[in-house]
């Protein structure tokens, strides 16, 4: 069988695990704050999960929205489950602006201009602050 990389990820910086799933902040140079939310177990697909699981996964995943939009004040959140290339169950939350290199196309996209580098270094404060952020809304859940 072949290797499945989120099973196998064991270097990502991780912000957050739990038994069923696990929140990554993803070490992206041009797209700070830029968080995955993965299913712990392999499964492929949403409906793999039970009811219960899939509201625990969208749990996590809004929470993690809620404080990537409070945090990192994007001009868009974009969210994805797409898993073609890795078909291990993840969310891709990230947060865009009108000024990002591939807006407004999706971040897998040509890039289209040059990152005002201000804003990037500024933006890569923000995600400093995103693990706490993250923590505390998942501590407010229990
Ligand atoms: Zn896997």
């Amino acid at each position: 069988m072949k290797k499945c990389e989120l099973c196998e990820d064991n270097d990502s910086q991780i912000i957050w695990q739990g038994d069923d799933s696990r929140i990554i902040l993803i070490d992206d140079p041009f797209l700070p704050g830029f968080c995955r939310v993965i299913w712990n177990r392999h499964v492929s697909e949403m409906t793999d999960l039970s009811f219960v699981e899939r509201e625990l996964l969208m749990t996590l995943v809004f929470a993690v929205e809620d404080a990537v939009r409070h945090v990192m004040r994007p001009d868009k959140i974009n969210l994805a489950s797409m898993g073609n290339m890795v078909p291990h169950l993840h969310w891709h939350v990230v947060p865009r602006y009108s000024d990002d290199p591939f807006f407004p196309a999706s971040i897998w996209s040509e890039k289209v201009r040059v990152y005002p580098e201000k804003k990037l270094l500024e933006r890569r404060q923000l995600a400093s602050q995103l693990p706490s952020a993250i923590k505390a809304r998942i501590s407010a859940l229990s």
